[in-house]
């Protein structure tokens, strides 16, 4: 279905961000992948992609808390696979504390990744969209970019900044061809959210199970985790020519967490 396309996605070493390259591959799609970790890790979930789906897949380390990376992240993509038309601002971080103890340097890191980056991606991936008169412009953003919980000040405020500026990006991109959506997950099992489980397992002192059971109670009605397969399949349907018409759209894929 995407065959020939070209995307961008940003933290996709690991969790959702790999969910998605994954199903962008699994329709055709090169990849630029982008993220931290194990050098040896990462080559083998690149060399993976193609093997497996038969597409190119490339890798930029970029640090996203920095803008000239972002820029550089955007060139290398172009360059390397020819053209960017898809962009996945996926990259995010995580920090927990009530706002009285809030470390500055984290809301700055934690701002800069999940907000500022999208901002930079964007603004230098959309020419080239423009002078094709196609894109698609996909940010992760989170149930926590429509509502809010306590002790995340910085990411919840980074969540809702990103949907104000999904929504600026699709209508100034409106008549081109061009889509701007944000998707908004509940709980995911990744490790930005087991990190989450181990420390109130540790708080309170109860098993991981129980602490993984408590999480999803007291937010998602489903009592289940959305998967990282799911949210790929809703980025290759915003991806797809059924999705033309949809941009600006802000779209839980949540276990009902929003619905209450
Ligand atoms: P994760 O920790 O598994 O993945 C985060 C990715 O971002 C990794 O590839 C990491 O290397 C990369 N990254 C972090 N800092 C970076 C930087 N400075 N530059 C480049 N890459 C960087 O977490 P995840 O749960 O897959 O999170 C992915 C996105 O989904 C985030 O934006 C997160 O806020 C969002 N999200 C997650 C959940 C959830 O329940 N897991 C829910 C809602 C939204």
């Amino acid at each position: 279905m995407l065959k020939g396309r070209r995307a961008i996605v940003t933290g996709s070493t690991s969790g959702i961000g790999l969910g998605i390259a994954r199903a962008l591959a699994a329709q055709g799609c090169a990849i630029m992948m982008n993220g931290f970790g194990d050098a040896a890790e990462i080559e083998k979930l690149r060399a993976g992609l193609e093997k497996e789906f038969g597409v190119q897949a490339a890798f930029n380390g970029a640090d996203l808390s920095r803008a000239a990376d972002c820029e550089q992240l955007v060139a290398d993509a172009a360059k390397r696979l020819g053209g960017v038309d898809i962009l996945v601002n996926n990259a995010g971080i995580q920090f927990l504390s009530p706002i009285e103890n809030f470390p500055p340097e984290r809301w700055d890191a934690i701002l800069a990744v999940n907000l500022s980056s999208a901002f930079h991606t964007i603004r230098v991936a959309l020419p080239g969209m423009r002078q094709r008169g196609w894109g698609r412009l996909i940010n992760t953003a989170s149930t926590h970019g429509l509502v809010a919980s306590v002790n995340k000040v910085a990411y919840i405020a980074a969540k809702h900044g990103i949907v104000g500026l999904t929504k600026v990006v699709a209508l100034e991109t409106a008549k081109s061809g061009i889509t701007c959506n944000a998707i908004c997950p509940g709980w995911v099992k990744t490790p930005l959210v087991e990190k989450q489980i181990a420390a109130r397992a540790k708080e309170e002192g109860i098993p991981i199970a129980q602490a993984e059971h408590d999480l999803l109670a007291e937010k998602q009605p489903t009592d289940r985790f959305t998967t990282v397969e799911q949210i790929g399949a809703l980025a290759v349907f915003l991806a797809s020519d059924g999705a033309a018409n949809m941009t600006g759209s802000v779209i839980p894929i949540d276990g009902g967490w929003t619905a209450q």
